[in-house]
């Protein structure tokens, strides 16, 4: 018995339909949930659906498994599905949101290294009709999956501090890179052209494009500088949609082929809003940083020296407020804040103070990190605001409370052109009466750029963890 055409087509509509609602549940925090629910219910119909498909057959199947053969196919799949489910759901429950970034970028390797695989098992299948043409998929599969498993693999490393996030400046690197991508379409016509018999000479080819790929990923996130890496994160998820999409072609799998586009394209858009939000070219960073030379690093500028404050000297400043704008960063995530953040932030509503949340796009180390912390926290979203919302508004503002921000409130971004984060739109703290800022020490943030907000007449440092710190305020209050 084979599946009807129709009922297999139909359920990837709808698993596309489910999607496609997935995606745009996800883009606001009221319905990000329910994004999640339809997303969820897309994937298990697809997985079900593609599995009966290939294990039993399908009528004018474009699936290159089907009948017994499937059988066989699914004694491999469902035991690798079982030890995948496990150690993804270990992995899931393990995770500290603080690590999500990294898990995300180790995730689009996998991608990255499928898209690799099934290139590579296809290129075997000489029975196709469309010869060329599936040499070409090929080809694309096999090169876009191995840039985005090596460049994923680079962005884990620096995400998780690994690695060092300064970029690497090879002499020539643009020349680098444009080289390997002419010698892709110059390998791509060769591997069409030889013949298929010439079996080895084919494979040699593929092995030496493939390796090129491989350096090439490694290469186009290592010049990436930290404060870029927002882009990238992004970008590596456009790459994965894409490698999948071609993946897609290569199986005959039209589902996976819509998914992959849909990933492909919102990974794409979400990088160009991460590009305009950090005024980037977004052709530049693709690019490896092309365009952009080295900055200068000013860490080791003499700026002055900074004050402190204690956490009772911040209650008492708090006392007297009467607008207070909170700017959160990657720190208020590592110190796991946002619950004491939030405690803080009702009583000073309580009080009658006007609070506010300015949030940078880049904050954190995904797009919307502390919007997803603040609302686990149940901040009401009103009072969270996007950076053009609030910047005009510090002047007007008592106190500022930076919580584990660092190069999104570094006028260095404005005042220095040579600085690696120059161009970068930051939040303007400094016009604020008073800016209290919650960190460790003086290290600088995660683009390795000192910050001269510390040093601002201004400004007080209140060091410690995050969350001890806003707790003894909230003690001292
Ligand atoms: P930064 O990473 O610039 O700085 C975080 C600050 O938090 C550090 O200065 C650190 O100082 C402080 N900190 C760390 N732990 C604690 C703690 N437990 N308690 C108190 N403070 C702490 O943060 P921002 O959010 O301002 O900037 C984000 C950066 O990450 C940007 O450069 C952005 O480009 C990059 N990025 C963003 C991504 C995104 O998608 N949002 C993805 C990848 C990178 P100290 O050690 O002294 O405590």
């Amino acid at each position: 018995m084979n599946l009807p055409y129709t009922l297999v087509q139909g359920a990837y509509i709808v698993a596309g339909l489910l999607f496609i609602l997935a995606l745009s549940g996800l883009s606001r925090h009221e319905t990000a949930r329910m994004g999640n629910r339809f997303g969820i219910a897309g994937m298990a119909i697809a997985l079900i659906v593609t599995i009966l498909a290939a294990t039993i057959g399908q009528e004018a199947s474009g699936l290159q498994i089907g009948g017994e053969s499937g059988w066989v196919g699914l004694a491999w799949i469902v035991p690798a599905m079982v030890v995948a489910a496990a150690l993804g759901i270990r992995v899931a429950r393990r995770v500290e949101m603080t690590q999500m970034p990294e898990l995300i970028a180790i995730l689009h390797s996998f991608v990255g290294l499928a898209a690799v695989l099934v290139g590579w098992n296809s290129s075997y299948e000489h029975d196709v009709a469309y010869l060329k043409v599936h040499d070409v998929e090929v080809f694309v599969g096999v090169f876009i999956g191995a840039v985005t498993f090596t460049g994923s693999i680079v962005a884990y490393l620096k995400l998780s501090a690994r690695i060092k996030s300064a970029p690497l400046m090879l002499p020539a690197r643009h020349l680098l890179n444009l080289g390997v991508i002419v010698g892709f379409v110059v390998m791509t016509v060769l591997y069409a052209a030889i013949p298929h018999d010439n079996l080895f000479a084919r494979q040699s080819l593929l092995g030496l494009m493939t390796l090129l790929a491989l350096l090439l990923g490694l290469h186009l996130v290592a010049s990436i500088g930290g404060g870029d890496m927002p882009v990238v994160v992004s970008m590596l998820n456009s790459y994965s949609g894409w490698a999948a999409a071609a993946a897609g072609f290569l199986l005959g799998n039209d589902l996976l082929i819509i998914t992959g586009a849909l990933v492909g394209s919102s990974g794409a858009y979400l990088s160009y809003i991460m590009c305009k939000a950090m005024n980037r070219s977004f052709i530049s960073v693709i690019a490896g940083g092309f365009g952009v030379e080295a900055g200068t690093s000013v860490a080791g500028a003499d700026y002055g020296e900074h004050r402190e404050i204690t956490a009772a000297g911040a209650a008492a400043l708090l006392d007297q407020a009467r607008d207070v704008i909170i700017t959160p960063g990657y720190g208020m995530a590592t110190a796991q804040a946002q619950y004491a953040v939030a405690d803080l932030t009702r009583r000073l509503r309580e009080r009658g103070v006007n609070v506010r949340f300015g949030i940078h796009p880049v904050a954190g180390r995904l797009p919307g990190h502390m919007n997803v912390l603040l609302a686990e926290a149940k901040v009401p979203y009103d009072v969270v605001l996007e950076m053009d919302e609030v910047n005009d508004d510090f002047a007007t503002t008592d106190v500022v409370l930076v919580i584990g921000a660092n190069d999104t409130v570094n006028p260095a971004a404005i005042d220095e052109p040579g600085s690696p984060i120059a161009g970068m739109p930051v939040l303007h703290v400094w016009d604020a009466k008073d800016v209290i800022i919650f960190k460790r020490s003086m290290a600088t943030g995660y683009a390795g750029v000192q910050n001269p907000l510390f040093f601002k007449e201004n400004s007080q440092m209140l060091f410690g963890d995050a969350k001890a710190r806003v707790e003894d305020i909230i003690a001292a209050l």
